[in-house]
Parts: C-alpha cells; sequence; structure tokens
C-alpha cells in the first residue's frame, strides 16, 4: 500500500487538502473495505485502487479545496454510495457533523461497517430517498452545507438538496465539464427552490487529465413548502 498511500498524499496535497498520517491510514483502511465489499456487493464500479484514490478520493477532496466546507459544519451526503464524497470530507473535518443518505440499502450496510472501523463519530447513514427526508422536520432546512456527486440532473438534485439546508447554507455539486448545459436549465429551479449560484470551482484531478467542476449555490431563502414534490416527480417533471 505504499505507493497508494504517496498518491494519495501527494494527489492531496496538489489539491490544497493535506493528509495527514493518520488520515493517510484512514483513507488506506477505508481502501481496503471498498475492495473486500465491492466482490460481494455492487459497490463502485472502479475497482483499480489507484483509480479508486484518484477518482473517488481525491475527487470527494475537491470539496473540501472549495473553502465552502468547514471542520463543525452539519452536512449532508445525497446519494452518498459508497460514501462519496461525504466519507473523504469526514477524514478531513473530524468535527463535522454527517448525514450519509441513500436510497440503496445495501450500500448503506456497508457504510454502517466503515464508519465502526474507521471509528468516526456523530455519522449517521441513512436508508431513504432525499425527496422524502428532505419534507421531515430535523432534516428540513437543518443544514449548513449539502454535497452531492454523480446523483442527478442538475434541476432534479436542486429539488432533492436545497430542501435540507438553512437560510446561508452552500449547496455543493461536483459536476464534469457539461455543467454549463446542466447549469442554464437548472436557473428556474435554483430560484423557486431558494438558490442562487454563488461559485463555480474548477480542479484538474492529479495525475490525469480529468477537469471537475464544484457549482457552489448559496440557500438565499426558503424553500416553498411544497417541495420536494414526492418521489420520483422531480425527474419526470424536473422545475422549467
Ligand atoms: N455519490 C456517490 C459517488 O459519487 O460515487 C454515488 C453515486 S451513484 C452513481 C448514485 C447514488 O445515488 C446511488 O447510490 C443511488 O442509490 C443514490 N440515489 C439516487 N437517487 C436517490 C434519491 N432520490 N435519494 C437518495 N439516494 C439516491
Amino acid at each position: 500500500m505504499d505507493g497508494e498511500r504517496k498518491l494519495l498524499e501527494e494527489g492531496a496535497l496538489e489539491i490544497g487538502v493535506p493528509v495527514n498520517q493518520q488520515q493517510a491510514d484512514m483513507f488506506i483502511e477505508y481502501l481496503k473495505l471498498i475492495n473486500i465489499w465491492n466482490q460481494r456487493i455492487n459497490l463502485t464500479a472502479i475497482t483499480n485502487e489507484r483509480e479508486i484514490i484518484i477518482k473517488h478520493f481525491l475527487d470527494s477532496l475537491t470539496c473540501a479545496a472549495t473553502g465552502y466546507v468547514r471542520n463543525g459544519d452539519k452536512a449532508v451526503d445525497v446519494g452518498t454510495g459508497a460514501g462519496f464524497p461525504g466519507i473523504p470530507l469526514k477524514i478531513i473535518f473530524p468535527g463535522m457533523e454527517l448525514t450519509l443518505v441513500d436510497a440503496l440499502k445495501k450500500r448503506i450496510i456497508f457504510l454502517e461497517e466503515v464508519i465502526s472501523r474507521l471509528e468516526l463519530e456523530d455519522v449517521q447513514p441513512l436508508h431513504a430517498r432525499a425527496e422524502d427526508l428532505g419534507t421531515q422536520e430535523g432534516y428540513r432546512e437543518a443544514y449548513q452545507v449539502c454535497f452531492s456527486r454523480a446523483v442527478s440532473h442538475l434541476p432534479e438534485l436542486c429539488e432533492f438538496c436545497l430542501p435540507f439546508l438553512k437560510e446561508g447554507g452552500f449547496f455543493l455539486a461536483q459536476k464534469g465539464p457539461g455543467y454549463r448545459e446542466e447549469l442554464k436549465e437548472a436557473g428556474k429551479a435554483i430560484d423557486i427552490l431558494g438558490g442562487e449560484i454563488w461559485d463555480i470551482k474548477e480542479y484538474a484531478l492529479p495525475g490525469t487529465d480529468i477537469v471537475h467542476y464544484v457549482l457552489v449555490i448559496k440557500k438565499i431563502k426558503a424553500t416553498p413548502s411544497k417541495y420536494p414534490r414526492k418521489a420520483g416527480k422531480a425527474k419526470k417533471k424536473p422545475i422549467k
């Protein structure tokens, strides 16, 4: 694992989010758990260790580099899957209070194991659909920051994510180069749901020619109570 560790440490430095020894140990343990569980359940399509480090770990850390996520924040990761970007961010910001949401039970069971093995505190893995959770007291307008990667198209994703945020909070959407088109399509949804485009950050993934973006949307007013609509509706009839 020495090569993997070096790749992680150097890559994290390059992104601007240095990892200490203890954090590097936690990433390596997480990598081992992903490898083991990927043989049992469909956790992630990427199985090569170097690729997991670059395309999952370092890519997740770009959210930390934006400056919009801070230690001590109450945060929610919507559609976290195998824990991205939530778990890498929690390793970097141990004081973060984190909710991990996914609609697939087996991924939540994996995350329970990760939380226990990495001895992470204040992390709640939840088997739920974002649309259902976003209407519930204790979750609705309860978070300073929400992040989400590779879950859905931006208009729909905003309906999943913006209801979780308090006014003044930030939604970080990790996107590829097609983000401009998505942003155009999502303009009305962002406005109706109480958001405003605040910032766009660009990151080159170390050791690759991949460029990814973090779209930062600020919650500037409360989300109308009719949103999020019932499960499936945002996808079928996105706000336009
Ligand atoms: N964010 C992770 C990543 O970047 O590797 C996982 C991405 S995976 C392509 C999409 C995940 O979103 C799946 O695990 C899926 O179960 C979850 N998902 C999709 N729609 C959802 C919803 N409405 N509520 C909660 N989770 C959802």
